[in-house]
């Protein structure tokens, strides 16, 4: 028999419309991980970690997320195709469906917060028709006190039951799938998909309103670490292009891997009590915290498993989304709370699979927010036979599916803020090297932790004219020498072997920059619109 520390706390759900559940409120990690196993909905590997599958979806469904369109919202939410509007009453409707669907049934149930800075703090009821998905919870937010839990007053609510599916002509959903947001009820429901990142990009949305609109804090989809001095760095970029990599970093405390705030008060604080780490090909050699970090507590999505219960990382049968989540204490190396003072270096990560973006260079104020207007990164083409062609894949804010205003508006305030803060912002190619996908290869991960190493070390000041070229197809300053760099990685033309096709390829990315930002230039001044690549086509 398994012994586990109880929480003596109990609560009622009668509020919450569920009738006659089995209420798990606040299991211990443990607890879930062995019902888990005891239910047949996961199973323990080798290293002591729960392995789940998180069934038809092993991603997010950006069109199938919605925000209720009301007062507070109406005016404020840039509406499109990324934030999609849900008729108030459609919700109410589709909210008494899920919880009468979790009535008579188990429900685990968990508080918690987001947001490390007590000013902050949002404090959040979690709902999870699966056991695991109430772990993740446990993994991912912020872990209350005793104390706290017995002064725990909820204010957001998350609903989430993967078996409940929508009826999309009744409920007015897409398809059976969906994630909504209600800022008047504050209350965020997910339903028919069983992909647990939807539970945390929830609260992410929710907060990347909620702060910018009332707080005056600027939400960020990066990642951010802190240097024995103090400094802190911090990472933009799109999924796969290394926040949690290059933020896990032994001679460096994390602060955390994905979703940050930058206060007015010159502080940077997580969201999260958590990482979520992709785990395609991951090995011990190259990334060893984030592997040791796989143990008993953390949580694997959609991999494979051999006889033994060992984890094959190389397999992708299942998705190439594979994935761990685990609490930020599973990192040797971390910042409590996890908060940092101002950043001093900013990095934008891009995985650039037309290969012709610089390893490392240093934009200006303007292209600082030109790029991250623009987002860039590449999509590779899967692993369809014949297809090698990549796409460029522009996400305004480095995160626009999770932003609920325009842009313009992060991009204000985050201009305002590196030009106080005095940051230098760095634009870090990920990707491709020596050609595009098909041609040439991934850029080595230990080079770009030189690089990243090597401006935090002041060891890439570009202090002289003679240390950088001005690139002249993306007018960025490219360092010449790096220390733990061979020279010849630092200008992608010279990796090419092939001056015309390397041209003929940077113009082909420019154009599809371009074409991607004229519907920013309308709100964007003439000093931003310079930011961007030079004015050639071929
Ligand atoms: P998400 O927003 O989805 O969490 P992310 O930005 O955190 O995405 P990572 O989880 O860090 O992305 O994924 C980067 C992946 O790319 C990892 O699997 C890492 O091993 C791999 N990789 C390969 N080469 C590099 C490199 N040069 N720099 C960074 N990551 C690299
Ligand atoms: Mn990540």
């Amino acid at each position: 028999m398994n012994s586990y520390n109880q929480v003596s706390k109990t609560i009622s759900l009668d509020q919450y419309g569920i009738k006659n559940a089995k209420i798990n409120y606040q299991l211990s990690p443990e607890q879930l991980h062995d019902i888990s196993v005891e239910k047949g909905l996961g199973v323990e590997v080798s290293s002591g970690s729960l392995a789940i599958s998180t069934g038809e979806f092993t991603g997010r469904s950006p069109k199938d997320r919605f925000i209720v369109k009301d007062d507070i919202t109406k005016d404020r939410v840039w509406w499109g195709d990324i934030n999609i509007p849900f008729d108030p009453d459609k919700f109410g409707r589709l909210y008494s469906k899920m919880v009468s669907y979790l009535s008579n049934k188990e429900v685990y149930v968990r508080d918690c917060y987001a947001c490390a800075d007590d000013n902050y703090k949002l404090s959040i009821r979690v709902f999870n028709e699966y056991p695991w998905s109430n772990q993740f919870a446990h993994n991912m937010f912020i872990r209350p006190t005793e104390d706290e839990l017995n002064n725990f007053n909820p204010e957001w609510t998350v609903m989430n039951a993967p078996g409940f599916m929508a009826d999309p002509e009744e409920d007015g959903t897409r398809q059976h799938n969906f994630a909504i947001l209600d800022f008047s009820k504050k209350i965020a429901i997910v339903g028919g998909t069983g992909y647990t990142g939807e539970i945390k990009k929830g609260i992410f949305s929710a907060l990347n309103f909620v702060l910018p609109v009332f707080k005056n804090t600027l939400p960020m989809h990066c990642s951010a670490n802190v240097g024995k001095d103090g400094d802190t760095a911090i990472f933009f970029g799109l999924s796969g292009t290394g926040k949690t990599t290059l933020s896990t970093d032994p001679n460096r405390s994390l602060i955390g891997d994905d979703e940050h705030g930058w206060t007015n008060e010159n502080t940077v604080f997580n969201f999260e009590g958590g990482c979520y780490a992709k785990v395609i090909n991951l090995s011990r050699d190259k990334e060893p915290e984030i592997y040791d970090a796989i143990k008993k507590g953390a949580i694997l999505e959609n991999v494979v498993l051999d006889g033994n219960g060992v984890v094959d990382f190389g397999d992708t049968s299942i998705t190439q989304n594979t994935r761990v989540s685990y609490p930020i204490h599973h990192i040797e190396n971390i910042q409590i709370p996890s908060i940092g003072k101002n950043p001093k270096n900013i990095f934008f990560l891009t995985a650039d699979a037309f290969g012709v973006i610089p390893p490392i260079s240093k934009l200006t104020p303007s292209q600082a927010a030109y790029h991250f207007i623009s987002g860039y990164t590449a999509k590779v083409a899967g692993t369809e036979a014949g297809v090698v062609e990549p796409m460029p894949s522009f996400s305004a804010c480095f995160g626009a599916p999770f932003m609920p205003l325009h842009p313009a508006k992060y991009a204000e305030m985050l201009s305002k803020k590196m030009i106080e803060a005095g940051v230098n912002v760095w634009l870090v190619n990920t990707g491709w090297t020596g050609g595009p996908y098909g041609v040439g290869k991934r850029m080595e991960l230990k080079y770009t932790r030189a690089m990243i190493n090597a401006v935090l070390n002041g060891d890439l000041g570009l202090y002289n004219y003679d240390d950088y070229h001005i690139h002249s197809v993306f007018g960025v300053a490219q360092p010449r020498t790096c220390p733990g760099v061979p020279t010849s990685v630092l200008s992608p033309r010279q990796t090419w072997n092939d001056d015309k096709a390397y041209y003929t390829t940077a113009f082909k990315l420019t154009n599809a920059f371009r074409e991607n930002f004229k519907k920013f230039e309308a709100h964007c001044s003439e000093e931003i619109r310079r930011g961007g690549p030079q004015r050639y086509t071929f």
